[in-house]
């Protein structure tokens, strides 16, 4: 039988990834009930950044098979028009001004966050300002429009749909794949994220670790810059300051050290600003 013919819909993972598939296989008339070991916010979806960045670190464009970048190019059209439809309700989703600002032109690294995949046409271009066109002691300033997330309001505003069409949440671990064969449901989509590693022994998933430090809003701030070594995005909840990304680290545990070096380094760019 065709999967699409059942009706009932296990989804592993109540993240980002977990919802936003529930949403959709309801929206094609299943019942879904998501298992999952924990919700929002203790889910690592709570601790992104909340920028649209369908490109980032999506796959590595060595390993793609061919018809990737096409199914790819269709995720990313097709979410970018759902995001269209959040623009103005409660805040969930806004419009943007992201600064590029560095010393000289940024050489990208592909595969290690560079955009290995790029589609033209959905965002305003990026722009190269000049210099009387931007407070900036930099030469190489770029500003592009960006839709960003409140991922606390976003979260919940996805997971209350999920509820009012009748999903249901049941809090349970998976520890091995026997417990899967063990759901009523038999169909199963894993959204468990790196949680799916050990369920799995998947050698080739691996993390990528990044530190966020947060600062209360500040009315003015309103835009999102990356720079070299540091990034912010100012959303409704904090000033969301970032940078860094290490592969294969498992470890959570905050650095005060890698705060401090972001702080610092913005606190710098804010300082030489033109008043
Ligand atoms: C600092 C930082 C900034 C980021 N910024 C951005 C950004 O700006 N834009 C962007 O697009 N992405 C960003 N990301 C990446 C983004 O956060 C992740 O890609 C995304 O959250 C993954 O969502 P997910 O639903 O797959 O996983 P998760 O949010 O980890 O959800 C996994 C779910 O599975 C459940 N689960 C796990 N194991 C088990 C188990 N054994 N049994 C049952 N349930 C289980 C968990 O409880 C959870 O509910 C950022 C990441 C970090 C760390």
């Amino acid at each position: 039988m065709c999967w699409r013919q059942e009706k009932k819909i296990a989804v592993l993972g109540c993240g980002t990834v977990g919802i936003a598939t529930s949403r959709l296989l309801q929206e094609s008339g299943c019942e879904v009930t998501i298992y999952t070991k924990d919700v929002p916010p203790n889910v690592t979806s709570n601790l992104a950044t909340g920028t649209w960045s369908p490109a980032s670190r999506v796959c590595d464009k060595k390993i793609a098979r061919p018809e990737f970048k096409d199914t790819w190019e269709q995720a990313t059209r097709f979410s970018f028009r759902r995001f269209q439809f959040l623009l103005g309700m409660n805040d969930i989703a806004c419009w943007a001004e992201e600064y590029g600002v560095f010393k000289q032109a940024p050489v990208y690294t592909p595969g290690a966050g560079g955009e290995d995949f790029e589609i033209d046409g959905l965002l305003p271009e990026r722009v190269r300002l000049e210099k009387k066109e931007h407070p900036f002691k930099a030469d190489h300033v770029t500003r592009r429009t960006n839709i960003m997330f409140n991922i606390p309001t976003y979260l919940r505003h996805q997971l209350q749909d999920f509820t009012m069409f009748g999903g249901k949440v049941k809090i349970q671990e998976i520890k091995k794949v026997e417990d899967i064969d063990a759901l009523p449901e038999k169909v199963v989509v894993n959204c468990m994220g790196l949680g799916a590693k050990p369920v799995f022994n998947d050698e080739e998933l691996t993390p990528i670790s990044g530190q966020l430090s947060c600062l209360i809003p500040q009315g003015d701030v309103n835009y999102k810059l990356y720079t070299q070594g540091a990034n912010f995005i100012a959303r409704k909840d904090g000033i969301y300051i970032g940078s860094n990304g290490i592969v294969g680290n498992w470890d959570t545990t905050p650095s005060r050290e890698q705060t401090e070096k972001t702080v610092g380094i913005l606190m710098k760019l804010m300082e030489e600003m033109r008043g």
